[in-house]
């Protein structure tokens, strides 16, 4: 049977036709035409390390040959042990235990119940609210997606799900309040304890954010003190601080985990993407020592999923792992991204669709407008990102488009290249991404 001749029975979000991938290497896909795709946004972020990484293909035939699968409540396996270990002396907090899982909205669900079960062994059992942040991103399974705000992918099973009380990310482009920075004294982050003063304390077990807002926000840093706000809040009222590192984590904003930006201690994090950049379905859950006592010491985690740390992909973590510390790779997305952001900057100059540049490290992003003065978007059914995105498809550039967020935002698109990209790279990127622009923009 041939893929390509033979009806396609698969089917995603859209019936849009999409071409048939042929290999990938480093930062490019060729597709069966043998046409050349730079990929400017790492999939959806996720190959942090690049394509067909020989020392990760060599630590899959290795594993292979000797132990494929076991499942987790019967035999330990080394690349779990060791992965774990790794994990936690680069965490370099009190984030001192790990629990395995093979995505992002599976690491979100987790860290969720974990926290839940938290309260629970201490005696604490009315706690069992979240708040999380708008817009944000968390996960399509129906715990994630009710932490998540972002219109378009929850609004069908909100009858299903109690969609969790939010509060205003850190989204100084559209503030909420319509204040700016610094003179806001922070809004948006003293808002959590408003909420959690509404919900009454004692019903509140966790608050959820994005280090770095990603998918639904477009690469939204906060401002430096955004967190310490947050860190004095959750621990005034005993909640914890979950941090949603899975698009952020492995070097993708410059430091091996986001919270390292501000020396912020969280409590529970959840990982995925680039833990294993692609080559194999891995995430993780990371937690506080003594969290994870209590909760073994009262009854255990009712919770876990059959292909968590197997040894497969665990193998391939630890290989993209040691990749991404001995080759530096987050230093390099740091100085990568400078180069991308500066040249994103001036294409925003001969642009006037770009609203804002904004991003950190190989976490980029552009948000479209109509018009520049007043950050009005472009009216819904322009599409904007997606026409870019389109153009620079066709153009030899990937990159990740999301429509407006509930029409409060402009679409944006995400430019976020694999962290091996090399400065003239950079240059072929931002290139390809003017023309593409021209394009969009006549
Ligand atoms: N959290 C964040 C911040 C994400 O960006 C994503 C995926 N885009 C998820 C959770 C969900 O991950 P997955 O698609 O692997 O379930």
């Amino acid at each position: 049977m041939n893929a390509s001749t033979t009806q396609n029975p698969l089917f995603y979000q859209t019936s849009s036709h999409i071409p048939l991938v042929s290999r990938a290497e480093g930062i490019y896909i060729w597709d069966e035409d043998g046409k050349r795709y730079m990929d400017g946004s790492s999939g959806a972020i996720i190959c942090n390390i690049g394509h067909g990484d020989p020392a990760v293909l060599d630590a899959i035939t290795q594993q292979a040959q000797s132990t494929f699968f076991t499942y987790r409540t019967q035999f330990e396996n080394g690349p779990a042990v060791e992965l774990a270990q790794q994990l936690v002396h680069h965490a370099a907090s009190s984030l001192s235990r790990v629990f395995y899982v093979s995505g992002g909205s599976e690491a979100v669900e987790s860290a969720i119940k974990l926290c839940r079960t938290y309260h629970l062994s201490r005696g604490d059992g009315g706690r069992y609210l979240f708040i999380s942040r708008f817009p944000s991103y968390h996960g399509s399974t129906l715990g994630a997606l009710a932490l998540t705000s972002y219109a378009p992918l929850e609004i069908h099973y909100r009858p299903m799900i109690k969609s969790a009380p939010k509060i205003p990310a850190p989204y100084c482009y559209r503030c909420h309040y319509g204040q700016s920075y610094p003179t806001c004294s922070l809004s948006c982050a003293h808002a959590l304890e408003t909420m959690i003063k509404q919900l009454g304390p004692e019903n509140v077990a966790g608050f959820v954010a994005e280090p770095i807002g990603g998918a639904s926000t477009g690469a939204l840093p906060p401002p430096d003190d955004y967190f310490a706000v947050i860190r004095k809040i959750c621990d005034k009222y005993s909640i914890l601080l979950i941090l949603d590192e899975v698009m952020t984590g492995f070097g993708r904003t410059g430091k091996l985990f986001a919270y390292q930006h501000w020396d912020l201690q969280a409590d529970i994090v959840a990982l995925s993407k680039g833990m294993a950049s692609g080559y194999f379905p891995l995430g993780a859950v990371m937690c506080r020592g003594d969290i994870v006592d209590s909760v073994l010491a009262t009854g255990g985690f009712p919770h876990g999923h059959t292909y968590a740390g197997n040894p497969m992909a665990c193998a391939v973590g630890r290989a993209v792992l040691k990749r991404i510390v001995d080759d530096g790779l987050a230093d390099r997305a740091a100085a990568m991204g400078e180069r991308l952001l500066q040249g994103l900057r001036r294409l925003a100059v001969k642009y006037p669709i770009i609203g804002e540049v904004r991003g950190k490290g190989l976490l980029t992003a552009l948000e479209f407008v109509s018009d520049r003065d007043t950050r009005t978007p472009f009216a819904d059914h322009l599409q904007v990102g997606n026409l870019v995105t389109a153009r620079a498809f066709a153009n030899g550039l990937i990159v990740y488009p999301r429509r407006s967020i509930n029409g409060l935002s402009g679409d944006h698109i995400l430019v976020a290249p694999p962290l091996i990209i090399k400065e003239t790279e950079v240059d072929e990127l931002l290139d390809r991404l003017g023309r593409s622009l021209d394009e969009a923009s006549t």
